[in-house]
C-alpha cells in the first residue's frame, strides 16, 4: 500500500471535530438523518484510496466493493488520471462553455463519438451528473418534436422500477415509488410499462416523444436483468412508430457490462445515449448526452426562429473533468482494460456460485462486472423490507474488509476493474460471512 503517514496524524487530531461538523451541518443523500446524527453512530470517514482499496480515518482498509457508488473504473489514485488533472490544473481549472470552448472538452467529444464505429452518435452535450444527462435528453426530445410541428408528441414511456436520477425531470421517468412517488403530481407526463408485453396496450403511441430505458440491467431496481433480445425488440418497436429511444447508460457505460457500452451487445443505437458516473473514471462530476446528427439538425436556424436549445449549467464541459475523462479513455486503450476484464467477469461468475447455494440467497444476478445478490429468509421468501437486512449484511461485511451498499435486500458487488483475484475472492467471502452473521 502506498498510503501516506502524514495524513494519519492530521486526521486523528481532526477526527472528532470533523464528525461534529458533519453531524451538525451536513445533510446526506438517501439517508435518514436522525439515525445518522445519533451519538452512537460513528460515521465512516474515508481519507485515502489506492487501486481498489479505500482507507478510513482509523487506518482500516476496505475493498471498494461498489466502486464508490458505481463511479470508479480503474481504481483510486491512478497515476495517469492524477497526472492529467494536475496538468490541466496548471493551465486553468474552469472556463465557461457558453461562448467559448476548451481543448479537453472538444477532444473528449470527438473521442466519445469515435467509440461508435457506425458514426451514428455525432453530437455531445455536456452536463454535470447522470440526472442532468437524462434531463437534457428529455428536453431535447420534446423540443425536437415541437420544432417538427408535433407539439402533441410530449409524453414519455418508461419502465417500472427504473431509476434515472433525482431532478424533477429525471425522476418523472423513474419507476421506484419509494423514491419519487410523492412528487408524482409535479412530474412530466409518463406512461409506465413493466415489460415489452405492455407495449401493445400503450394508448396513442403517436403522441409518445420518447422511450427511456436502462439497457441490459436496471441498477437501482436491484441489478435486475432484462431478458436477452429485449432491447433489440424495444428499439424495433420504436423505429416503426418514429418514437425516439433514450438509453440511460449512466451505470452501464464504460465497460461495466463487459463491452464499452451495453447497447453494443444487442446492436442497438439510440437517439440519445446518457453517460455520467464512470465517464471520468470516477474522479469528477461530468456527464454527456450523445445524440445523432438528425436530432441536432432540427435545432439549426436563424436566431429569430427560436430553435436554439436553451439549456446549460455553469460548469458544463469543465476542463478538469474532461481531462480526467480523456485519461480514462487512454487507460482503456493502453492497459487493454476490456480484454483484461473478460477473465475477471468469468472469475466473478465462478465465485458467485458459492453464494448462490446459500440457504439465505434467493437469487444471484450478474451482468458483466456487476453483481446483485438477493437475500431472503429462505431461498423463496423475502424479508420484510423494514428489517433492513441488506444493510445489516453490508455492515457485517464491512468488518471483514468489504465496503458496499445494498439496494433493499440485494447486495451489490461491482468493484473497480483493477481488482485482483485475491481481493475479489475476499469480497465474496466477506459477503458470505455477512450473510451468515445476519441471516442465521
Ligand atoms: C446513478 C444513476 C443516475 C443518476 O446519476 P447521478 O449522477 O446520481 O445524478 C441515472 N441513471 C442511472 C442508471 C444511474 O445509475
Amino acid at each position: 500500500m502506498l498510503f501516506s503517514d502524514d495524513t494519519d496524524a492530521l486526521i486523528a487530531a481532526d477526527h472528532d471535530a470533523l464528525v461534529v461538523a458533519d453531524k451538525q451541518h451536513t445533510w446526506h443523500p438517501f439517508t435518514q438523518m436522525r439515525a445518522w446524527c445519533d451519538p452512537a453512530h460513528e460515521p465512516l470517514v474515508l481519507v485515502e484510496g489506492e487501486g481498489a482499496i479505500l482507507r478510513d480515518s482509523r487506518g482500516r482498509e476496505y475493498l471498494d466493493g461498489n466502486s464508490s457508488i458505481w463511479t470508479n473504473l480503474h481504481g483510486h489514485n491512478h497515476p495517469k488520471i492524477n497526472a492529467a488533472i494536475r496538468d490541466q490544473l496548471e493551465r486553468v481549472a474552469h472556463v465557461s462553455f457558453l461562448g467559448s470552448t476548451n481543448a479537453p472538452a472538444a477532444r473528449l467529444a470527438e473521442r466519445l463519438c469515435a467509440l461508435f464505429p457506425r458514426k451514428n452518435l455525432t453530437r455531445v452535450f455536456f452536463s454535470d451528473n447522470g440526472s442532468t444527462a437524462i434531463e437534457v435528453a428529455l428536453k431535447m426530445a420534446v423540443q425536437y418534436w415541437q420544432l417538427g410541428g408535433r407539439p402533441d408528441r410530449n409524453r414519455f414511456l418508461a419502465f417500472d422500477r427504473a431509476y434515472h436520477g433525482d431532478t424533477a425531470g429525471a425522476s418523472s421517468v423513474g419507476g421506484i415509488a419509494g423514491f419519487h412517488g410523492r412528487f408524482a403530481d409535479l412530474h412530466f407526463p409518463v406512461d409506465r410499462i413493466g415489460s415489452l408485453d405492455d407495449l401493445a396496450s400503450v394508448k396513442n403511441p403517436d403522441t409518445v416523444a420518447a422511450v427511456i430505458i436502462e439497457p441490459l440491467v436496471q441498477g437501482a431496481a436491484g441489478m435486475r436483468l432484462w431478458p436477452e433480445g429485449m432491447l433489440r425488440e424495444l428499439s424495433a418497436w420504436c423505429d416503426v412508430r418514429g418514437i425516439l429511444l433514450i438509453l440511460d447508460e449512466v451505470m452501464t457505460g464504460f465497460g461495466r457490462t463487459g463491452t464499452m457500452f451495453a447497447c453494443e451487445q444487442e446492436r442497438v443505437f439510440p437517439d440519445f445515449l446518457c453517460l455520467a458516473k464512470g465517464i471520468t473514471g470516477g474522479y469528477l462530476p461530468l456527464a454527456a448526452t450523445l445524440t445523432t446528427e438528425r436530432i441536432h439538425e432540427r435545432f439549426l436556424g436563424e436566431v429569430a426562429e427560436q430553435k436554439t436549445l436553451y439549456y446549460g449549467h455553469s460548469y458544463t464541459a469543465n476542463p478538469l473533468g474532461c481531462a480526467a475523462a480523456l485519461a480514462s479513455l487512454d487507460i482503456f486503450e493502453e492497459e487493454n482494460v476490456l480484454e483484461n476484464l473478460k477473465p475477471k467477469i468469468a472469475r466473478m461468475a465462478e465465485l458467485l456460485r458459492l453464494l448462490a447455494e446459500h440457504p439465505n440467497v434467493r437469487e444471484v444476478r450478474q451482468c458483466g462486472f456487476i453483481a446483485g445478490i438477493e437475500i431472503g429468509a429462505d431461498q423463496q421468501t423475502p424479508y420484510p423490507w423494514t428489517e433492513l437486512r441488506g444493510a445489516q449484511v453490508c455492515e457485517a461485511a464491512r468488518k471483514h474488509g468489504l465496503l458496499t451498499r445494498p439496494v433493499l435486500d440485494t447486495i451489490v458487488l461491482m468493484p473497480p476493474y483493477c481488482v485482483t483475484d485475491e481481493q475479489l475472492t475476499a469480497a465474496i467471502h466477506a459477503i458470505l460471512r455477512g450473510i451468515d452473521e445476519v441471516c442465521r
